[in-house]
């Protein structure tokens, strides 16, 4: 490729909100078969509203608000921030936690008034030893819905549910139909629970889905499809998912996410809007085909 025609590109593409870190990624684009979507923050908002708190034992809804809530002020994940928005809401004070750990892709611990907290996903607690059979069957029914279910165990047992809800972002059933339409084939990965996953999928005519993702294990999924022959574009917004953006043959960052994604992709979209990707791709194929 000449390097003014990759030049104007990148100029284009800049002027549309579409960083272009370099010419690879430009001309590496138009060759993508398979685009790889995380699903929090990228095929939706990524800014989820708490929508239930369930509890299952003897502890009032408020006290289990107060207890994840205070957990939750020592994490950055999007769920942490509902969380602790739904508590302020409803006028619940969170108190600081001690031993605080937050293992990624599971939840949070520590320890408040001298009780054991977890709260996380179902692997986070029978890691612990703890039996989530009859709270997770609970929590399936919130899930069919597209919600995130966490789990709250204080001193090993199951306390309560608490549903956070994250809309799509109105521009993704478009960009994806563009997508489709341009033959590409859409997986959706995710770290969220298999039932959630799979609602929100189903919603958005997505039929191939990885949930209950490892953050270690997006980018061997990504090196996985590669293998397979396929030319796989990944999209996503969060730290966890730079390894797999680093990973891509095209690593596409949401402009609105954390800065670790952006630098480690090759295209990001200032607008954090997947209708980027089409015009991104577009923009290679024109400027390829003014070059050849
Ligand atoms: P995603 O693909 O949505 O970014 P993550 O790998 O960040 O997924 O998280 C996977 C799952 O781990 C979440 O769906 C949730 O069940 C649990 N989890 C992660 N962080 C937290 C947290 N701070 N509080 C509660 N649960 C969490
Ligand atoms: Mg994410």
């Amino acid at each position: 490729a000449t390097p003014m025609s990759i030049m104007v590109g990148v100029g284009r593409g800049a002027a549309a909100g579409i960083l272009i870190r370099n010419a690879e990624a430009l001309e590496r684009l138009e060759k993508v078969d398979t685009l790889v979507v995380d699903k929090t923050g990228t095929l939706t908002l990524g800014k989820p509203t708490l929508t239930a708190v369930d509890s299952l034992g003897g502890l009032p809804e408020s006290e289990i608000l107060r207890l994840a809530a205070s957990l939750e002020r020592g994490s950055e994940h999007p769920i942490a921030a509902a969380i602790l928005a739904g508590a302020e809401a409803r006028g619940i004070a969170s108190a600081g936690v001690e031993d605080f750990a937050s293992p990624a892709g599971k939840g949070v611990s520590g320890r408040l008034g001298g009780r054991r907290l977890l709260l996380g996903n179902a692997a986070l607690l029978r890691e612990a030893g703890i039996d989530v059979a009859e709270a997770d069957a609970r929590a399936d029914a919130m899930r069919q819905e597209g919600a995130t279910v966490v789990l709250l165990a204080v001193d090993g047992i199951v306390e309560g549910l608490l549903a956070v809800s994250d809309p799509v972002k109105d521009t993704t059933p478009e960009a994806l139909r563009r997508l489709r339409e341009a033959g590409i084939h859409i997986v959706m990965l995710t770290g969220d629970n298999r039932r959630s996953a799979a609602a929100v999928a189903a919603r958005l005519g997505i039929e191939a889905v990885e949930a209950e993702v490892l953050p270690e294990d997006k980018a061997r999924i990504v090196q996985r499809l590669k293998a397979g022959g396929r030319v796989v574009a990944m999209a996503g917004d969060g730290i966890n998912d730079a390894p797999a953006l680093a990973a891509a043959d095209v690593g596409i960052a949401m402009g609105t996410g954390t800065d670790v994604a952006m630098e480690s992709a090759g295209v990001t979209l200032v607008k954090g809007d997947l209708l980027g990707i089409a015009r991104a791709r577009h923009l290679s194929r024109a400027t390829m085909a003014n070059i050849r």
